[in-house]
């Protein structure tokens, strides 16, 4: 009879129709596995590179610039821990029974130093247009994630909070990418131009590490980030604007440095290109690094999900107007100032024959006038 199935043949549907939905709901569970470790491996994947970046390792780095020359000294130069330790500026003793080594006290005109280059680099950046911000230390190990950088494994530069998914902020481009994680900008919204001061921690997990005393590297540092989220096509002139901006603060310092075009290896997972500054540091007997700037062109935005919408509309291919599609913005970060090293750099540039600092001029204004820093024995 039409539409009637014999019961056999009825059961027997029943049955594969079973059979399939539990193979189907095997499949989905099969398939969200996979996905989570497609994300998982995906998210290892680094940033492309400017065609002019030099392949290899740090050795490769090509030197894009110098500015300024050595101070030649006409006395047996200090380096920075018997300056700062002899002028009581600085406590590595008390630091290494409270906190353990790696960290420090910094105090009299050491910890005035830290807030004068804070407060000169900030006041000089928000003429220039950069929107000020103080970002929270703790953040969600998803973000660092979506940011790039590796919060869990043996050797992650990335301090956990037992019993929470949070850690510490190893810088502030995480806090402020993390700012404008899933949001739709207008196109008249860009350029956001903004400018943290934070903490920074860091394990300095298989960090060479001859310099275990001293301000050079260590796991605790104030810094002061600037952070720009532009169109596509606008990054390259940013990244310029930046260094350009860092070259002039590190000048008006009166320090000798280069800028180096950092080759492939040394990019880490976000940045297409990165600047790194390197600042002469008499005491050590070498060049150190206190800054860097990287364009890490769509890498960040499309894990964070930063989009913008063009105001243009464009043709369909209907031959009617629509709206043009979402793009992905465009992240750039660069140091203003990492104040252990700048304090490093200024005492040991900067020490007079009689163990005493000059200040630099841009900082006394913000020393109340002060230009010497000394110690009457
Ligand atoms: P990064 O965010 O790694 O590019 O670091 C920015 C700047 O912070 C570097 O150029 C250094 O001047 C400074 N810096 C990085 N790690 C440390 C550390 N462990 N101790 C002191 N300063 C650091």
């Amino acid at each position: 009879m039409k539409g009637k199935l014999d019961p056999g043949k009825r059961q027997e549907l029943i049955e594969e129709g079973k059979r399939l939905k539990d193979a189907l709901t095997d499949l989905e569970a099969d398939l969200s596995l996979l996905s989570e470790q497609l994300q998982r491996e995906g998210q290892k994947i680094p940033n492309m590179t400017h065609p002019q970046v030099a392949v290899g390792s740090e050795a490769a780095a090509t030197v894009h610039k110098m500015v300024g020359s050595k101070r030649e000294f006409d006395f047996p130069v200090k380096n920075h821990v018997e300056l700062g330790e002899s002028l009581e500026l600085m406590d590595f003793e008390a630091a290494a029974e409270v906190s353990g080594t790696k960290f420090y006290y910094l105090k009299n005109e050491g910890m005035l130093l830290e807030l004068a280059l804070v407060n000169w680099a900030l006041s000089e950046l928000v003429k220039r247009g950069f929107v000020p911000y103080s970002t929270p230390d703790l953040v969600r190990s998803s973000v660092i994630e979506k940011c790039g950088f590796q919060p869990r494994g043996s050797n992650t530069q990335v301090y956990s909070v037992e019993g929470t998914d949070l850690c510490l902020a190893g810088t502030a481009e995480i806090l402020l990418g993390g700012l404008y994680m899933d949001q739709i900008l207008s196109e008249k919204q860009l350029p956001l131009k903004l400018v943290a001061f934070s903490h920074c921690f860091r394990t300095e997990a298989g960090a060479a590490g001859s310099a275990t005393r001293g301000l050079y590297r260590v796991h605790q540092f104030s810094k002061l980030e600037m952070f720009v989220i532009c169109k596509p096509e606008d990054s390259e002139r940013f990244h310029e604007e930046l260094i350009s901006i860092e070259e002039e603060l590190f000048s008006s310092l009166g320090l000798h440095f280069k800028i180096l075009d950092m080759p492939t290896e040394d990019l880490g997972a976000p940045a297409y290109r990165k600047y790194d500054f390197e600042a002469w540091m008499p005491g050590l007997d070498r060049y150190g690094e206190i800054s860097s700037a990287s364009n890490c062109t769509d890498y960040q935005s499309r894990r964070l999900s930063i989009r913008y919408r063009p105001t243009d509309d464009i043709i369909l291919p209907t031959g009617k107007k629509g709206k043009a599609p979402l793009q992905f913005a465009h992240t750039l970060n660069a140091t203003a100032v990492a104040v252990p090293r700048m304090i490093v750099s200024i005492l040991e540039n900067f020490q007079q024959s009689d163990g005493s600092i000059l200040i630099p001029k841009v900082l006394q204004p913000y020393m109340s006038g002060r230009e010497l820093i000394c110690r009457k024995s």
